[in-house]
């Protein structure tokens, strides 16, 4: 089979990497001028910034983790025990703050543990019934940690009234903590919470590009070809082939997989069907700025920011991933900043999380500004009617040869293990003949 991809990043090039194990013949079309998407990596003045934000790698699924660990290869892989935190009232609270609670003041401990058993009871008693995100978090959680932590943390990161997001977004996604936890926390008793991120790794050397290096070696020499530069202006279907085009260049294949953004790939397509690209594909978009300077970050791996006047909402320490990010005697922090769609980034940002950086302690001298990258898809919003839409273009995208694959190209907020997974097994399904309008992919 004749297989042309649209996006050369995690998704696209695992999926190139399955198809050309079967067999096909796979073109991977790149809109940006080097492969990568998120997974990019930048060496700035002795520093290894990951452009797409702080990506470690982990996973529930041991197959899953072991793909991702394969390509980066043993020798060049760092294991952690995780050490995250919550910046509230002036302390570094342990994540996730339920578990974290032991840290506070007795009366504060008490009063969250009231809230707990109070929700919990009303819960069991099946007098609540959340319909969105904000009345889960308070019928979960109870009122104190949804109004110390949770809301304000997510409200913002997600930059919208928590109302507004479905329980789509939950399930499966936020953990529910189990009850006896934060009782222990509550009297005192350190906890751990969140089994499946305690431990993960990340690449000694080359930042999380060696993921995207991995498979780059990996299809060389196979039926492989890897196109930059090429921004698809249309898809259509001709004498049975699925063709994209930029308006200079054509490929066509007996299928077109697309990791490119979903309501994107629904503009490239004929007339009518460019209707549904006007649904509400919310999403949000994300500032990277990296900062670095001398001196000794205080011993964690991130640390989440609930205050509004701090300009970022986490704070990655990579030179506490690798010794190997920053020049010896050096930080490198990483801090992610979201926008709504159609706002932009406020002027001077990167220069006020430099200067957060040294009044929070983090760098000692003075903080250098090492890079700055807008992302304009990052979160994937799963606004109410979420599932109904994705289905919808789903559908529509198959019936026209095209098959979404990938976090923005399936429009489902997806980790690596899951993007990767997905992709493979979206090529061993097209192998098996489910071709796009036939089998379901993703
Ligand atoms: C801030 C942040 C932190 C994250 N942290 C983690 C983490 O710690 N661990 C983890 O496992 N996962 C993490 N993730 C998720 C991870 O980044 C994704 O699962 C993965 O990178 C998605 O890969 P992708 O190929 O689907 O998308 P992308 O990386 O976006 O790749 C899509 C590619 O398609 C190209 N493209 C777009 N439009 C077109 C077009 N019209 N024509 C041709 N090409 C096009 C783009 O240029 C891009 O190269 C994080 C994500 C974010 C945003």
């Amino acid at each position: 089979m004749k297989i042309v991809v649209l996006g050369a990043g995690l998704a696209g090039l695992s999926f190139a990497l399955e198809a050309t194990g079967l067999g096909h013949e796979v073109v991977v079309l790149e809109k940006s001028g080097e492969p990568g998407g998120l997974l990019k990596s930048r060496e700035v003045d002795g520093y290894t910034v990951d452009l797409g934000g702080s990506h470690i790698l982990f996973s529930k699924d041991p197959e899953k983790l072991d793909f991702l660990l394969g390509l980066v290869g043993p020798e060049n892989l760092v294991k952690h025990r995780r050490d995250t935190r919550i910046y509230y009232r002036g302390m570094y609270v342990k994540y996730p703050f339920e578990n974290g609670v032991y840290m506070l003041p007795p009366e504060e401990r008490f009063e969250i543990l009231r809230g707990v058993v109070e929700a919990y009871v009303k819960r069991r008693c099946g007098e609540v019934e959340p319909r969105n995100f904000e009345e889960w978090i308070y019928a979960v959680f109870g009122a104190p940690i949804a109004e110390k932590y949770l809301v304000p943390y997510n409200r913002k990161l997600w930059k919208r009234p928590l109302s507004q997001i479905s329980l789509e977004w939950v399930a499966g996604r936020v953990p529910m903590p189990p009850i006896e936890d934060v009782m222990r926390s509550a009297v005192g008793l350190p906890t751990e919470g969140y089994l499946h991120q305690l431990n993960f790794y990340y690449p000694l050397s080359g930042g999380i590009e060696s993921v995207i290096r991995g498979l780059l070696s990996r299809l060389r020499g196979r039926r492989f070809r890897l196109v930059t530069g090429f921004d698809a202006q249309a898809i259509y279907r001709e004498n049975g082939e699925t063709r994209v085009s930029d308006g200079r260049d054509e490929y066509g294949g007996d299928i077109l997989v697309s990791t490119a953004p979903m309501p994107d790939t629904l503009r490239l397509l004929d007339g009518r069907e460019r209707r549904l690209a006007s649904g509400v594909f919310d999403y949000n978009s994300l500032s990277v700025i990296a900062v670095g300077g001398p001196g000794e970050a205080p011993p964690y791996h991130w640390v989440y920011f609930p205050q509004e006047e701090i300009p970022f909402h986490r704070l990655a320490i990579l030179s506490n991933y690798t010794p190997r990010a920053a020049p010896r005697g050096h930080v490198l922090l990483i801090a992610e900043s979201s926008a709504p769609p159609g706002s932009s980034f406020p002027p001077g940002l990167a220069e006020r999380v430099a200067e957060w950086a040294v009044d929070l302690g983090f760098i000692g001298g003075d903080a250098e500004v090492v890079a700055v990258e807008e992302w304009r898809y990052a979160y994937i919003v799963y606004r109410h009617g979420y599932g109904r839409l994705v289905g919808e273009a789903s559908r529509v995208l198959r019936e026209n040869g095209v098959l979404p694959v990938g976090r923005f190209g399936s429009w489902r907020y997806m980790n690596m293990d899951e993007t990767a997974y997905r992709a493979r097994e979206a090529a061993r399904k097209v192998s098996l003949g489910g071709a796009a309008d036939g089998g379901r992919g993703e």
